[in-house]
């Protein structure tokens, strides 16, 4: 038996501080997890529970450089997120399991086609289109847990073309990121190079060609990337 054709390359997300590289397996995203972002999204964080939705691994833009800004549409947004990464995994894990399957943390950029994702929402279908794209995804390096401080209370900081955007504590998540992959583990089996997009602060926005962002986490990393 032979491969038809060559199967593409395992994606590769750099370790901070070393020579390794952490092979990415699946990319999941909350939705909606901090409140102040739910309601400048026109909806009731009472009402509307964090969603779960996933990325293709092979649409992740790794490390600082150029963004490519994708076709159909006139309205992509930046969202500014707190990633984690798993080096294990398993089902229905309790918080201690978690703890033990995080490898480390990242910066992550969720790029959201927000006028697909708007019309998609109002015709009650599924987000894909909007969430999943060439480079609808960007990350820094990852650094090692024990390197980064407590991830759950630091802050968060992008900005756009040197203007802050968005400037808030991870701690104000409605489901922390252990919570929310303790319950990502009754969905699913979790597995080595998993990575969860932990959700986004207010401050969302559109940006143009040319436009820089700049995503820095306290204690975690910085990512800078141009949209081309
Ligand atoms: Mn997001």
């Amino acid at each position: 038996m032979a491969y038809l054709f060559a199967p593409a390359d395992a994606t590769t997300v750099p370790v901070d501080g070393s020579d390794d590289v952490f092979p990415v397996n699946r990319i999941f995203c909350i939705g909606k997890n901090y409140a102040d972002h739910v309601r400048e999204m026109g909806s009731d964080p009472a009402s509307t529970p964090p969603c779960i939705f996933m990325k293709p691994a092979n649409c992740l833009k790794v490390g600082d450089g150029d963004l490519a800004y994708p076709s159909a549409t006139t309205d992509l947004h930046y969202e500014g997120e707190l990633v984690v990464a798993l080096a294990a995994g398993g089902k229905d894990l309790n918080r201690a399991a978690i703890e033990a399957a995080i490898f480390g943390y990242a910066c992550g950029l969720d790029m959201t086609r927000r006028d697909v994702q708007g019309d998609l929402k109002e015709r009650r279908l599924p987000w894909d289109m909007g969430k999943s794209f060439d480079d609808c995804a960007a990350i820094s390096a990852i650094r090692p847990k024990d390197a980064c401080g407590s991830p759950a209370d630091t802050h968060l900081k992008l900005s756009v073309n040197d203007a802050v955007r968005q400037n808030d504590t991870t701690a104000k998540m409605i489901w922390p990121a252990i919570d929310a992959l303790v319950h990502l583990s009754t969905l699913i089996e979790l597995k080595a190079g998993d990575l969860l997009y932990t959700g986004t602060p207010e401050g969302v926005g559109a940006v143009v060609r040319g436009d820089r962002i700049d995503l820095e986490i306290e204690n975690v990393g910085s990512l800078s990337v141009t949209l081309k």
